[in-house]
């Protein structure tokens, strides 16, 4: 194994193999570790036994784009290809293969998007794109459609146009800065970007996914930490999906962050051979949590090109929720989201707790599978909007996606699929037809 004196926490004299030679300053040298990237089968061929599998994925010509940083190529496990971090990393030839169902821009991301790169999807927080580059590269990426393409990333006059309409839109009052990966941009642009988002009075915390902290952990320096603290509120939700990815400079990376007061958050992907176990999942959310990193989401994979071969059942999902849930500490335990087909954003799914009920009491099963009644009070004086503060404060706050909440709270009676009017006005349309057409 290459990184048994990092893992080990050992003083480290030099690299990992086949890096032996390289100078540790340089190997430390975010920049160093960029520009030395493995993209070629000659490349991995230095680093790991490869398969004949991947040596069909490096080399066919219409693959999504390949680099890795040196430092996460000696994460791999040179002698067995389903090691958990190189099944993220190295194309296969099962990439390749379209599957039944899998769509290009799967989340609908583009058909929501008011100015390029710029996603409002929910009512209150927008997605903003501000590059297609990453540090390297996730097999299963749900955005390969733009990601990677160093011809057709957002220039200075995309990213005015994202700003610009966050501006003019007063409800957007969170920003999730993504791509691509945003830690990946010149510091002065980013800096230039946070500086002119936090100018504007109604956005209220900005937020930063990204994957740097896993694949570059050399780039969190304390001179970019110290950049971003001056933007709080800010957020950073990185991604993780094995524990083997918690290396020591991982942990001093995100360190660095919680001692700026970055609240941090984990995005996990569900991924077949590499994290669909509820042990390997129990061990990554606790690594995390000693981390000071918070699980926040476990997607369901989406139905991406080359991502067929990493999906799991929902069962799968729901089943490693069972074995967080109750087992192990609240604050160790994500929500595990389905990302909707077509647009419909994140739906949690999990297994169900409310066993049954009735007006005096409900039946509520914990993760033994204890079974107790909660008695529901006999009386009880309701809330009333009409005297509530907040809801006077939020009352001209007109919320076109009230959706189920709006049934409950009784601002609409029903909610009804594309079409249904039509659909249910047949009789009376063949009566008109019968009658037109005069039979
Ligand atoms: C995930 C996502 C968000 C943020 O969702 P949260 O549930 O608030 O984390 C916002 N916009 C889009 C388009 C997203 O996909």
């Amino acid at each position: 194994m290459f990184n048994t004196a990092f893992a080990r926490n050992e003083e480290v004299v030099r690299p990992p193999a086949p890096w032996q030679d390289v100078p540790l300053t340089q190997w430390n040298d975010w920049r160093w570790q960029l520009s030395h990237r493995l993209n070629t089968v000659e490349d991995f061929a230095r680093v790991i036994k490869l398969t004949p599998d991947e040596i069909a994925g490096l080399s066919a010509p219409e693959h999504f784009r390949v680099d890795v940083t040196p430092y996460f190529a000696s994460l791999m496990d040179p002698d067995d290809p389903r090691c958990p971090v190189r099944l993220q990393i190295m194309p296969t030839a099962a990439e390749l293969t379209p599957f039944i169902a899998e769509m290009e821009d799967s989340l609908s991301e583009d058909a929501h998007s008011p100015v390029p790169g710029l996603v409002h999807r929910y009512p209150d927080r927008v997605l903003m794109l501000v590059t297609t580059q990453c540090a390297s590269y996730c097999r299963y990426c749900t955005r390969s459609r733009i990601v990677g393409d160093p011809s057709a990333t957002f220039s200075r006059a995309a990213h005015d146009a994202q700003i610009a309409y966050i501006a003019r839109t007063p409800q957007v009052r969170d920003v999730l800065l993504s791509g691509g990966d945003p830690l990946t941009i010149p510091q002065k642009v980013l800096e230039d970007l946070l500086r002119r988002l936090r100018a504007i009075p109604h956005v209220e915390i900005i937020r930063i996914g990204s994957r740097v902290p896993v694949f570059l952990p050399q780039r969190i320096t304390p001179d970019l930490v110290e950049m971003l603290r001056q933007f709080h509120p800010l957020w950073m939700n990185v991604h993780f999906n094995h524990p083997k990815e918690i290396t020591p400079e991982v942990s001093a990376a995100l360190a660095r962050l919680a001692d700026a007061g970055i609240p941090l958050g984990c995005q996990s992907v569900l991924l077949a051979g590499v994290n669909d176990c509820p042990n390997i999942m129990m061990e990554l959310v606790h690594k995390l949590v000693i981390n000071r990193v918070r699980p926040y989401y476990l997607y369901q994979c989406d139905l991406v090109h080359g991502a067929g071969h990493f999906r799991t059942p929902v069962s799968t999902g729901i089943e490693i929720m069972e074995a967080l849930r109750g087992h192990t500490s609240g604050y160790a335990v994500p929500t595990y989201v389905i990302d909707a087909p077509g647009g419909g954003g994140k739906i949690p799914v999990m297994p169900n707790y409310v066993i049954s009920q009735s007006p005096d009491r409900v039946v509520v099963r914990n993760y033994e599978g204890y079974m107790s009644a909660y008695t529901q009070p006999e009386t009880y004086t309701r809330h009333d909007p009409a005297t509530c503060p907040a809801c006077q404060r939020r009352a001209g706050v007109t919320d076109l996606q009230a959706g189920v909440s709006g049934l409950l709270s009784g601002q609409a009676l029903s909610i009804k699929p594309e079409g249904f009017e039509a659909t249910h006005q047949r009789d009376t349309k063949l009566e008109l037809n019968s009658f037109t057409n005069g039979f």
